[in-house]
């Protein structure tokens, strides 16, 4: 993992279990893990939560850890997910070395377990139709019932599963199923259906296979084959472990890993459902998986996060057993405390208002020297052209203050940082009574750094001086959705329509001089120069977070 990390994990009831289990000497060679992303969507900070820890254990205690992509499913997979996902993993911080695999590559020892199993008697074909499947198979209260096709012989049952794999049978005339318990009060023990038939060509196999293996015999068999030590899943797998372990149990295999669960991570205002945000995406919602909306790592990385933010806020949240939902609030301090040190301070405006010093010798401009951090002098400082005619933000100007306003004011005084203290001495409106113009004064001998005036302003606001500004495009992003929970609603009544405004700012040229990804907008937020749209020259910024905590506000 590259330095800048430290997640800090801590322990946690997992790495307390793996612990355990080298300190007793259950491990010979060292600790295995996998992180089994299935190539049907772009990867998600849920998602982050499980590399963090799958990686993050087999690093801590000396071992490895595979990326094997779960590709059973070639009807929604994609190669192009396949090559998001691994990018993804790789920007997050971690090395999968020469461990990536497809469970795509065990087809044929997982087909060979299968007629294993048929000559077991463990497994048999069925011929009823999938709906006929489901009405046999009971519910939570009411056993299941056998399947007329359920006694079949060795001989018959081998021969139409390799007429299912020779291609003999349409999609959905055959199954092949486990042979367990009809009765068994866990559901998925009820004879289980471990292949299908899809004529559908598979992004790495091609037309080899008419037959795809269920998650539930491929991920068990995978995770033997390749040595798993523990293997870590979300909680909703905890009813499907009776079945990981039967599997294991009865074929000749002499590797048999321990499932573990943990809670999948859900965050407030968003979703985390691959098929909602694919959704999201078919409908052009979003511009893309990598809208910075999204909560997927590729919009995460286009807004501007740095995936050391990311790392430590699956370090903070834990692992636990326990479902919840974590605030938005949480990720952002965590962005936050990564962008502090790391970002340059400059200063934009983001709803300009004119200002003009009346005092100011006309035509004259001047230079002022701003550090680019105010606690890392080293950076250095850059020159802010100062003149006769400034922007301000709107907001900080009230002719009627609310109770401890500290900003500018008909009549009142305020400090422009590294500048000059101005007095306002006059409001310009326009017909319909909008602010257009404050007609002000500025104290001579209050300049930053050798200030005589003996004036002490309480408010110091940021600015930039009209003949030297650049308007550049700046994108304000807010929560994508209305409401915290937004699973299983009408996306239409829960999107938020201000999820994305668009602003004409005033920066000052050092910003756009710099070759700095990233920059503090003093006072206003963290921005990040959005890697598609900009072009040289002419950055379009991406509002990664605002610099308080809570709801961004409309600015
Ligand atoms: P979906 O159910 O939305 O289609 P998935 O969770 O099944 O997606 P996979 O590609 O199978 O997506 O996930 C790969 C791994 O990431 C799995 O081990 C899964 O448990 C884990 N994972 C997925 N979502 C979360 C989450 N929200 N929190 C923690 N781990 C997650
Ligand atoms: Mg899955």
């Amino acid at each position: 993992m590259s330095e800048e990390s430290g997640s800090g994990m801590g322990t946690d009831f997992i790495r307390q279990r793996i612990g355990g289990d080298l300190d007793a000497g259950n491990v010979e060679g060292g600790i295995v893990t996998r992180f089994p992303p299935e190539p049907n969507g772009y990867l998600h900070i849920g998602h982050a939560k499980s590399i963090c820890l799958n990686f993050g254990v087999a690093e801590e205690f000396g071992g490895v850890c595979y990326l094997r992509f779960d590709d059973t499913n070639p009807a929604n997979e994609d190669e192009e997910y396949v090559h998001a996902i691994q990018r993804d993993v790789r920007w997050l911080g971690f090395d999968w070395g020469d461990r990536l695999t497809y469970a795509s590559d065990y087809f044929e020892q997982l087909y060979q377990f299968a007629e294993e199993l048929v000559r077991d008697e463990k497994a048999f074909v069925d011929s009823q139709s999938a709906e006929e499947i489901r009405i046999a198979r009971g519910t939570l209260t009411k056993p299941g019932q056998d399947s007329p096709y359920r006694s079949r012989s060795v001989e018959e049952n081998l021969e139409l599963l390799q007429g299912m794999r020779a291609g003999q049978y349409a999609d959905g005339e055959q199954v092949l199923r486990a042979r367990i318990d009809m009765a068994s009060p866990n559901v998925n023990l009820r004879d289980p259906v471990l292949y299908r038939i899809r004529h559908i060509p598979h992004q790495r196999t091609g037309d080899t296979w008419c037959i795809y293996p269920t998650y539930d015999f491929t991920h068990c068999v995978c995770d033997a084959l390749e040595g798993i030590t523990h293997s870590l899943c979300t909680l909703e797998f905890e009813d499907h472990r009776p079945l990981y372990d039967w599997v294991l149990d009865n074929i000749n295999v002499n590797f048999h890993p321990p499932q573990i669960e943990f809670s999948r991570l859900g965050l407030e205002y968003t979703v985390m459902s691959k098929r909602l945000l694919a959704q999201l995406v078919s409908d052009a919602r979003v511009s893309g998986w990598d809208d910075p909306r999204m909560p997927t790592l590729a919009g995460m990385r286009r807004r501007g996060i740095r995936p050391a933010a990311i790392r430590d806020f699956c370090g903070r949240i834990g692992v636990t057993k326990s479902d919840n939902r974590v605030e938005m609030s949480l990720l952002e301090f965590c962005v936050r405390q990564d962008l502090e040190a790391v970002a340059p301070r400059g200063m934009a405006v983001l709803d300009p208002l004119l200002v003009t010093l009346t005092n100011y010798p006309e035509g004259q401009t001047e230079e002022l020297g701003a550090a680019w951090h105010p606690q890392q002098p080293e950076r250095g400082e850059r020159q802010m052209p100062f003149g006769a005619a400034l922007y301000i933000e709107r907001e900080d100007f009230a002719e009627e203050p609310p109770p401890k306003y500290r900003r500018l004011t008909p009549g009142g005084m305020v400090r422009l940082r590294y500048g000059y203290i101005i007095h306002c001495d006059e409001v310009v409106k326009d017909t319909e009574g909008r602010v257009t113009e404050l007609r002000c004064s500025y104290v001579a001998e209050s300049r930053s750094g050798s200030d005589t005036s003996g004036l002490k302003p309480k408010g110091v606001i940021h600015w930039v001086a009209v003949h030297a500004a650049v308007q550049v495009e700046v994108r304000l992003y807010d929560r994508l959705f209305k409401v915290a929970a937004p699973e299983g609603q009408d996306l239409t009544d829960t999107l938020n329509d201000a999820s994305l405004r668009s602003v004409q700012a005033q920066v000052e040229p050092a910003i756009i001089a710099s070759d700095e990804p990233r920059f503090q907008f003093e006072r206003v937020g963290y921005f990040f120069k959005d890697p598609v749209d900009s072009i040289a020259g002419s950055p379009v910024f991406n509002r990664i977070v605002t610099l308080r905590d809570g709801r961004a506000k409309g600015r």
